[in-house]
């Protein structure tokens, strides 16, 4: 492991004009489709909304996605009443599995950063596990989040806190992104992803696949306990579980902006925070994060526990990863 020693980057911010500012690009790096000529980096505006908020806003309310969030949240209540041990035990379980092992290391640290190299069959069972997660495909999530980070709490950020805690925390996904604008998205900020044609497979079942997996937690309930333990398993397991996942995943884009402390004089205003680190595997450590998004471990101090890392660890000892990005530095390592 390389020695942890360059002096962290500081983004540079123009009101106006463009840069070139391929380096803070966090995708994988070195492609020319991925080396962006120059981006326009804007504040915006204290107190008024941003451009990207009131160009969501326009387009109205995105009906499937709120009917898929608020249907998850009335079973997230519905499940206290079908309560049980077991079904909380597949919870907590299926929470890391997907959360920490879909999202975090697979949507994010892999597909999103690119933080360390895998066989194409591993890729796609992370991305699947990211798609069980209940938050969009692969292509859609990371093609929003590079987009965070080339604007993180600047005009085109999807979700900055400056439009509120709210909005960044589960507001700015509920209104639509318009059709051509959406399209132009994923091409811009994930064309790597739209070249695997799994990928897109993934992307067109995400709704099959997730309700199949519903049928599979309601069969085994059925296994071990007749109908009372398939009620329990598919509330808890799936619609209690998505819940907290989503919130587990959404606290990054809300409360990592707004409260912790800071290792690293970032521009954008992202925070250390224990207590989502807690809950997200290690993600928690954003500033960290956002200093290096490269790079595979986002505990930089001995307190920061980053479990997530310990998995890549664990698939690099078994011959699972390589090329990991575990140093601070960027673009030498592809
Ligand atoms: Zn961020
Ligand atoms: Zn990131």
């Amino acid at each position: 492991m390389a020695t942890i020693s360059e002096a962290p980057p500081v983004k540079k911010q123009s009101t106006s004009g463009s840069e070139h500012d391929s380096r803070n690009f966090n995708g994988p790096p070195l492609k020319p489709e991925l080396e962006f000529a120059s981006i326009v980096k804007r504040k915006q505006r204290p107190g008024e909304p941003s451009a990207e908020r009131r160009r969501r806003v326009e387009q109205g309310l995105s009906w499937p996605i709120v009917l898929w969030v608020s249907l998850i949240h009335v079973g997230l209540v519905a499940a206290i009443f079908a309560f049980t041990w077991q079904a909380l035990v597949l919870t907590i379980f299926l929470h890391w599995l997907t959360g920490g092992m879909g999202i975090c290391l697979g949507y994010h640290r892999l597909l999103s950063h690119g933080s360390f190299r895998t066989h194409r069959l591993v890729r796609l069972f992370f991305a699947t596990l990211g798609g069980l997660a209940g938050e969009g495909s692969a292509v859609e999530w990371a093609a929003n989040h590079r987009r965070h980070h080339a604007y993180s709490d600047l005009e085109g950020d999807p979700h900055s806190p400056l439009d509120g805690p709210l909005w960044s925390h589960m507001g700015w996904f509920t209104w639509s992104d318009g059709g051509e604008a959406h399209t132009k998205k994923l091409q811009r900020w994930a064309p790597d992803l739209l070249k695997d044609p799994a990928m897109i497979l993934l992307d067109r079942l995400f709704m099959p696949i997730n309700f199949c997996f519903g049928v599979i937690l309601g069969s085994l309930g059925f296994w071990l306990g007749g109908w009372p333990m398939t009620v329990s398993f598919v509330l808890w397991g799936m619609f209690a579980r998505l819940a907290l996942v989503m919130h587990s995943t959404w606290l990054i884009n809300s409360a990592t902006h707004i409260w912790g402390y800071r290792n690293y004089a970032t521009s954008d205003d992202s925070r250390n925070n224990w207590w989502v680190a807690l809950f997200t595997y290690g993600e928690g450590w954003h500033n960290n994060h956002h200093a290096y998004p490269r790079m595979a471990k986002n505990g930089h101090h001995w307190w920061e526990i980053d479990t997530t890392f310990w998995v890549i660890r664990l698939l690099q000892s078994c011959g699972l990863a390589w090329k990991v990005v575990d140093y601070k530095q960027r673009g030498k390592d592809t």
